[in-house]
């Protein structure tokens, strides 16, 4: 569904990735694992057309997508739930919710993805008439995470929805995600948290200091040293 081959993205003269390959097949959840500054977000924002790679290439469904921009690929069927949430203050939870449709014409389909997301988040629709901004981390999460699905997207790209989550609201969330993903929305998540998000993964990636260094299903990814050894303390 997705491929990204070589890619490289410079920020000035940093090199914040470089020769970056991977592939996200349909159906699938892949996980993207690194530390802080690894590159996670850069990658993510180059698939969803924030930034322009230097080298490299991102063909979603045999179609490059490198140089298109983040509407083209919004309308392509991706959308990205950004690191930080990103709510709009001042708007009821409603309304966030609706600009995630913002570009969809068949509004009696957008007032039924609306009713999909107040199932999957009954807290929102308690909450709908509410400044979102008011929200606790969770609730915003699934905010962000629920604006995302209001694009009815094929793949939806989650950049580390557990940040500042407590323990048993991560649970919650990864559970939603994986929830998502059964209903046929295939999932690409970068996260820190390589526990959970392996768990979840049927396959993942290891990233440092802007390369792959390991690769492999979730189970093997949790087993091996590497993650044993820099995230699970073992
Ligand atoms: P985190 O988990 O802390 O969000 P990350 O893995 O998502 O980290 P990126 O945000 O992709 O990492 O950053 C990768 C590298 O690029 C880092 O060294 C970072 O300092 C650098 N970088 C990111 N954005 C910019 C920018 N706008 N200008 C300059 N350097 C940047």
């Amino acid at each position: 569904m997705l491929t990204v081959n070589n890619l490289a993205v410079h920020y000035g003269v940093i090199e914040a990735i470089r020769e970056v390959s991977f592939e996200v097949k349909e159906g699938e959840i892949v996980s993207l694992i690194g530390a802080n500054g690894a590159g996670k977000s850069t990658i993510l924002k180059a698939v969803s057309g924030l930034i322009r790679p230097s080298q490299g290439e991102i063909v979603y469904e045999g179609t490059p997508i490198t140089t298109a921009t983040p509407k083209q690929i919004v309308e392509k069927g991706i959308s990205q739930v950004p690191e930080g949430r990103h709510i709009f203050s001042g708007m009821t939870v409603l309304e966030n919710l609706e600009m995630g449709a913002f570009l969809r014409k068949d509004k009696n389909e957008v007032e039924k993805d609306l009713q999909l997301v107040f199932d999957r988040f009954p807290i929102l629709k308690e909450r709908k008439n509410q400044d979102a901004a008011t929200l606790s981390g969770g609730e915003q999460q699934m905010v962000a995470m629920g604006r995302a699905l209001m694009s009815r997207p094929r793949l939806l790209l989650l950049d580390e929805p557990s940040m500042g989550l407590a323990p048993i609201l991560i649970k919650e969330i990864f559970h939603i995600i994986e929830e998502i993903n059964r209903t046929g929305t295939t999932v690409l998540l970068i996260e820190q948290n390589a526990k959970m998000a392996l768990k979840i993964a049927n396959r993942g990636y290891v990233l440092e200091t802007g390369n792959v260094v390991q690769t492999g299903t979730g189970e093997e990814l949790l087993e091996s040293d590497i993650i044993q050894k820099a995230y699970l303390g073992g």
